[in-house]
């Protein structure tokens, strides 16, 4: 089985509840991934300044970049927030998810539910994992 986890809003949210759940875990056959929207350069930079180890996790995947390797063409306005076509970005991690064999996305963002249906993939919500904890 492997899980991915959103960074904004998840990891970065929760940092101390998810590094004791990935430890947990770790010590059985689940695996770990990254599904974020970033360039995948600014998740590895955030990452390791929220303090998890990169073995951690078996890969990350960045939206902006799966997106780009698409050929979508993004609005670069500001730099530090690219966007595009809001329907091809909410049903992108479902579609990662799909094609990394990404059983469970847990994300932030209800907007990028609905295409998990489409998918054999799950989406958990990040507060029916982490409830009304406060970092
Ligand atoms: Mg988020």
């Amino acid at each position: 089985m492997r899980i991915g986890f959103d960074l904004h809003g998840v990891l970065d949210s929760y940092p101390t509840k998810f590094k004791a759940i990935i430890k947990l875990l770790e010590k059985t056959d689940i695996t770990f991934a990254i599904v974020s929207g970033p360039p995948r350069e600014k998740i590895e930079e955030e990452l390791t300044k929220l303090g998890f180890e990169w073995s951690d996790f078996y890969d990350i995947y960045s939206v902006v970049d799966y997106l780009y390797n698409d050929g979508v063409e993004f609005d670069e306005t500001d730099p530090d927030n690219l966007w595009c076509d809001d329907n091809i970005w909410w049903d992108s991690k479902a579609r990662i998810c799909q094609q990394h064999d990404i059983d469970f996305l847990v994300d932030d963002s209800l907007k990028y539910k609905p295409a998990f249906k489409l998918t054999k993939s799950e989406f958990i919500h990040v507060s029916e994992i982490v409830g009304k904890c406060k970092e």
